[in-house]
């Protein structure tokens, strides 16, 4: 179990027992609370997620939160997947997320959200696909013993 680092001056918010279903725990300094997930996997009190949050210093997208709850809602309010339109009771659908961070941009079939990732996310790239795919529908090649092909 991974530890936030300790803050001098900061309250302690300890964790002493938490539900990750209904995503409420009990926190030593804050007693019954909702509680929180953050990138790296650990839970906290929303007091000690804001306290960490000020603590950044500054308005980095990159430290917003996310609750799983939210997660959750945002797939179950989607039908369809963003790109190829499969509808999720076709598809097991999930929360496009921008790498290494809470931003979310939107909901995705597995296989449109693995692609993205195998295009490393790029427009550019993504467009030379398709512009390949386009151009080149397929053409019959020779023989390699030399025979005719056809
Ligand atoms: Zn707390
Ligand atoms: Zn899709």
């Amino acid at each position: 179990m991974t530890r936030e680092p300790r803050i001098k001056g900061k309250s302690v918010h300890r964790m002493l027992d938490k539900n990750t279903i209904t995503m409420t725990g009990i926190c030593s300094n804050c007693g019954p609370v909702d509680i929180w997930r953050n990138t790296k996997g650990t839970y906290l009190c929303g007091p000690a997620r804001e306290e960490q949050r000020r603590a950044s210093g500054r308005n980095d997208p990159t430290r917003l939160w996310v609750t799983r709850k939210r997660l959750r809602e945002l797939v179950e309010e989607a039908e369809v997947c963003a790109i190829c339109d499969v509808y999720k009771d076709d598809a097991r659908l999930g929360v496009d997320h921008v790498k290494g961070t809470d931003l979310v941009r939107g909901v995705l079939c597995t296989r449109c959200n693995l692609a993205l990732g195998y295009f490393f996310h790029d427009p550019n790239l993504l467009r030379e696909a398709a512009k390949y795919l386009e151009e080149n529908p397929g053409r019959e090649l020779d023989d390699p013993y030399g025979r005719e092909v056809g």
